[in-house]
């Protein structure tokens, strides 16, 4: 019997805004515990949240990046429960009335492109942490009352592949527009996955268990895989799935039940009486889509039909909005798009990893970088010389130019001065000369990487090829 796997993610993004979501309170990560706290987001008695209005600008930048339907007026809900987290005993979110809905986002996997539909976007605020330490446990607030935008899919997705493709492409559009950090570790872009599975041609689904905040995309691929097979077996057995939430063991590698799942009545959501509806106008979105930067699926279709690249290249050029936008400008100034994003990709890519940086950290400019592919491609340096000029550029700002003579780097294109390297080189290897006269051919490249390294790399490469072909062939027909 063969099975499918159904399956529909909520993510929590965490908002880039200075100040909490109903109080001024910094959201600044990695503060002493408790130090950025109030009444207001202490949940005390008798105070009143007070709505921030970048929230709501984020959640319509998101809705518009993902093809939601934006609602002008929606209500902030208050949604019931105990943690010792969470002074209030609620927490503010959204429930009938969310401010963005039926939208979709634009996957890619095995070569297929896949629509995944978003069902909505809320708006809510983070509880607390809970630290256990020492035999005791702990709780920071800081984080109570950090915005929040929960982003929940259809299930639309059906395999474990697919389900990371559609958290990549969320988590960089978020980055694009420079709402959320993305980062998972620290727990500022976190998914719960629900999975089922049926049986093929079924056309209802199966009953879904819902495995809870995975904090890396291979982790939840493999949660996902597991709990898939956990199923199937489970059914295959005369087993039948329970509705639950489940947690994923990394060092195991397998989900366990944690609890049964709540159902939204035990929530008993009601519309908060302390906030107004959340409303505003067609300006207000206007004004919004007006700034909205391109969405990544738009930018890399562009960069194929303008640039001409090859889909690789513009998937990894693109991966970072910042790299793109270098990439473009650079392409202004240097009209060889093919070359500028094979030095990004294998050059400055590298660079930026090892140092663990962005290109805005260097003082390398689109200029710059125009400059120094200039200089490789008059010859002036070869592509050794580029790579060693990169980084001092990187790290100065300086005229790429001014490292020529500094390092040593200009390249040899006088063909009396190689003539005379070729020469001396010969005479050294005088026994694989008479076995390249004799037809062992694949020594040719022994003899450019003799002269090469004589040169200390500062050969023309393209000259000294000619020089030596010519100067053997000279030799055979004598
Ligand atoms: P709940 O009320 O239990 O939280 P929702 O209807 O709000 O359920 O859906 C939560 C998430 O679960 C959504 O992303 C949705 O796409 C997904 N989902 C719903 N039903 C299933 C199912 N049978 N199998 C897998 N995912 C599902
Ligand atoms: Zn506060
Ligand atoms: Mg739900």
């Amino acid at each position: 019997m063969s099975y499918e796997a159904v399956i529909g993610l909520e993510v929590h993004a965490q908002l880039l805004t200075d100040s909490k979501i109903f109080c001024n309170c910094s959201t600044k990560f990695g503060s002493n515990p408790n130090s950025q706290v109030c009444p207001i987001c202490l949940g005390m008695p008798g105070v009143l949240p007070k709505l921030n209005k970048r929230v709501v600008e984020f959640a319509v930048m998101l809705g518009l990046a993902t093809n939601c339907r934006i609602n002008k007026s929606s209500l902030f809900a208050r949604k019931n429960y105990f943690y010792p987290d969470l002074p209030k005993g609620y927490q503010i979110s959204q429930y009938e009335l969310p401010i963005c809905e039926n939208g979709y986002i634009i996957i890619k996997v095995k070569g297929e492109e896949k629509r995944i539909g978003i069902t909505r976007i809320h708006m809510e605020e983070d509880a607390g942490k809970l630290i256990h330490e020492g035999g005791a446990s702990l709780v920071d607030l800081n984080r109570t009352g950090t915005p929040l935008l929960e982003i929940v899919s259809e299930p639309d997705l059906r395999t474990a592949e697919e389900a990371v493709a559609y958290l990549k492409e969320l988590r960089q559009i978020l980055l694009y527009l420079g709402i959320c950090d993305g980062n998972m570790e620290e727990g500022s872009f976190r998914c719960d996955a629900n999975v089922s599975v049926r049986k093929a041609g079924e056309t209802r689904f199966g009953t879904k268990a819902e495995l809870k905040n995975i904090n890396s995309f291979r982790f939840i691929q493999r949660a996902i895989e597991y709990e898939i097979e956990r199923q199937i077996d489970l059914i295959e057995s005369g087993g039948r799935v329970v509705q639950e939430t489940r947690l994923f063991d990394s060092s195991k590698g397998i989900t366990i039940s944690m609890r049964g799942k709540e159902e939204a009545h035990d929530y008993r959501y009601f519309p908060d009486p302390d906030l107004m509806p959340v409303s505003f106008d067609e300006g207000f979105v206007e004004e919004i889509k007006a700034k909205l930067p391109e969405i990544p699926y738009d930018k890399r279709r562009r960069f194929i039909n303008e640039y001409n690249l090859p889909e690789y290249d513009v998937e990894i050029i693109t991966t970072d909005r910042d790299i793109a936008d270098f990439f473009e400008e650079t392409a202004r100034l240097f009209n060889n798009p093919k070359t500028i994003s094979n030095f990004i990709m294998t050059e400055i890519l590298k660079e930026l990893n090892e140092k663990k940086i962005g290109i805005r950290d260097t003082k390398i400019t689109a200029s710059l970088l125009a400059k120094l592919l200039t200089l490789l491609n008059e010859n002036k340096i070869n592509t050794n010389g580029a790579r060693a000029i990169l980084p001092k550029v990187m790290e100065s700002g300086r005229d790429p130019e001014s490292f020529i003579e500094e390092l040593g780097l200009a390249q040899i294109s006088n063909e009396d001065e190689i003539l005379k390297m070729i020469d001396e080189v010969l005479k050294e290897n005088q026994k694989e000369l008479q076995e390249y006269l004799s037809g062992k051919d694949k020594l040719f490249a022994f003899f450019v990487g003799q002269v090469m390294k004589k040169s200390r790399g500062k050969a023309n490469p393209k000259l000294l090829n000619e020089l030596i072909k010519k100067r053997l062939d000279e030799l055979a027909s004598k």
